[in-house]
């Protein structure tokens, strides 16, 4: 575990060493909530004080994105990039394995209904449960997954949501390890794809995003101050 701007992140070298840090040989869980960290949150939260206690409240958080990754290297930190994407997926295949019972939380309903027949049938995902991200109700659904005895709780709807509603629903139902996953199901269905090879080979997926979608510059923006920061030590 290293820190960046007083922020605890995991060092991970691999997917599988993520993987077995939240599913464990015998097939136990281990309860927890897992966040992403990339550069743009790290910037957030040294301006918001609501976000640092979002992520400060995860058990688990992994280098999602590579300006990450940097600052724990620099450190003295031995690890590499963890995609939330990946990551989703290497768990999906691991609870398939174990026969984990999982909730699904999130998305469009067509694309959440594809990623529910996909991970049934090509994961072998003991899925005990499934609520698309448009829902009015959330104490009827956390009831839902309570009743389910879900293992496992994915929800994809977009950061803060996502976790604020994961914090009510662990609140209820601690035993579980939950996930935030954003645009993770519409990804693994095809909807939206992915950025190609060679982004990912170079650590330039954020530079694809920024070509395909202009908008993002001003999100991108942050970039341009994490990475001062990171230079000048000061992360
Ligand atoms: N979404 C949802 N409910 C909402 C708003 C969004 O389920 O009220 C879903 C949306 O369908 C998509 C995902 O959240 O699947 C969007 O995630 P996004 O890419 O915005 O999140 P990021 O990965 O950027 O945090």
């Amino acid at each position: 575990m290293f820190e960046v701007s007083g922020l605890k992140i995991n060092n991970f070298e691999t997917l599988d060493h993520a993987v077995g840090s939240i599913i464990n040989q015998d097939g136990t869980i281990n309860e927890g909530f897992a966040v992403a960290i990339n550069a743009e949150k790290i910037i957030s939260m040294r301006k918001n004080k609501n976000v640092r206690e979002i992520l400060e409240s995860a058990t688990f958080r992994y280098t999602d994105g590579i300006g990450v990754v940097w600052a724990l290297r620099k450190k003295g930190a031995i690890c590499n990039r963890i995609p939330g994407c990946d990551l989703w997926q290497a768990l999906m295949r691991r609870a398939g394995e174990n026969n984990t019972k999982v909730f699904l939380v999130g998305a469009k309903p067509e694309v959440l209904e594809q990623a529910s027949e996909k991970l049934t049938n090509e994961f072998n995902v003991a899925l005990v449960g499934a609520q698309h991200g448009y829902f009015v109700d959330e104490d009827i659904l956390i009831e839902k997954i309570v009743a389910s005895g879900a293992e496992i709780v994915t929800v994809a709807m977009g950061s803060p949501t996502q976790e604020k509603f994961i914090a009510k629903c662990r609140a209820q139902h601690p035993e579980a390890f939950y996930m935030g996953v954003g645009g993770t199901y519409d990804v693994f269905v095809g909807n939206v794809s992915r950025a190609p090879e060679w982004a990912q080979k170079y650590n330039l997926e954020w530079f694809y995003r920024v070509l395909k979608q202009p908008s993002r510059v001003i999100r991108q923006t942050v970039l341009l101050e994490y990475f001062a920061l990171l230079m000048l030590n000061k992360l």
